[in-house]
């Protein structure tokens, strides 16, 4: 397995790869890989020839009261794993590499980045598509895996592909869960004791609304309702917000009908954890 933080050398050994002819499947990573981010490195195993795995803490995207400087960076346990799972290259570039001093350029998918994360993260999706951006530019893989954890991220960079045409073909990947349903994340490692035990009342808050849905209710409010009391009545939760929205636009929905997100954005003290289930009827 190759490993390098220079951009130069990723290219050297992508040209090597692309010479032989192999398709290059690239997953984007802030690190602190668990089996969510493996799984997207299996299905990138599956439908490509050569995986490459960025690891890459983005300041760009952390608003300046955000975790960005104790965000979890295990890199040795991260290269173990990679290494397990059969990665052809780890790309782990130091933020100067990627934002050399100087740095001015910025890509902003407009409308899209304004609401549910975005709007108590102002700023993150334009980090967000500028990094994914230059990632495809340096490494240019045929095919780039996302998860449909972080939905909105996912829309997103559809859009920017599509707009800019980037010859990159997006995957995205199921959410991996724990066994009681809280969805894998690098973040889960901050909640103590307590809070990880009312986690799991996310998802089974957005498993209840979509019950709801496929049991005939069509009333967006409602739904988004049920999702606030419900994070309500969970201890150490408060809501930052829950959405019912068009899976294209992501505005909210007036009524219940084509492919939807039932969206949650939910704090348990400082750590902020995020959710969704896609419906489609
Ligand atoms: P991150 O390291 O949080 O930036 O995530 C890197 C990639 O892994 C993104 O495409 C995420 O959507 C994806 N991912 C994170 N958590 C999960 C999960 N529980 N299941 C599936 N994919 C995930």
């Amino acid at each position: 397995m190759h490993v390098t933080g220079e951009i130069a050398r990723a290219r050297e050994v992508l040209a090597q790869v692309r010479s032989r002819g192999q398709r290059i499947g690239l997953v984007p990573t802030m690190g602190a890989l668990h089996a969510g981010h493996l799984s997207l490195v299996e299905l990138a195993r599956t439908e490509t020839d050569f995986v490459v795995v960025s690891i890459f803490v983005n300041p760009t995207q952390f608003g300046p009261a955000e975790d960005f400087s104790r965000y979890p960076r295990p890199i040795e346990s991260d290269l173990h794993q990679c290494r397990r799972h059969g990665v052809g290259l780890v790309f782990h570039p130091e933020p100067v590499e990627m934002y050399p001093p100087g740095y001015r350029t910025y890509v902003e998918v407009t409308g899209l980045q304004n609401g549910l994360c975005g709007a108590s993260r102002p700023g993150h999706f334009r980090g967000v598509a500028t990094v994914v951006l230059k990632l495809f530019n340096i490494l240019q893989p045929d095919v780039a895996f996302f998860g449909q954890k972080d939905a909105q991220q996912v829309r997103i960079i559809q859009q920017l592909i599509a707009d800019l045409n980037v010859p990159t073909v997006i995957r995205v990947g199921p959410t991996v869960r724990e066994p009681d349903g809280l969805a894998l994340s690098s973040r889960n490692q901050y909640l103590d004791p307590a809070q990880r035990q009312a986690a799991p009342a996310v998802y089974q808050a957005l498993r209840e609304a979509e019950v709801r849905i496929q049991a005939g209710e069509r009333n967006p409010e409602t739904l988004r309702r049920l999702l606030v009391q419900r994070i309500e009545a969970t201890p150490g939760a408060v809501l930052d917000y829950a959405a019912v929205v068009d899976a294209e636009t992501l505005e909210p929905v007036q009524r219940i009908a084509g492919p939807m997100l039932l969206a949650l954005a939910v704090k348990f003290g400082t750590t902020r954890l995020i959710d969704n289930v896609r419906v489609d009827l």
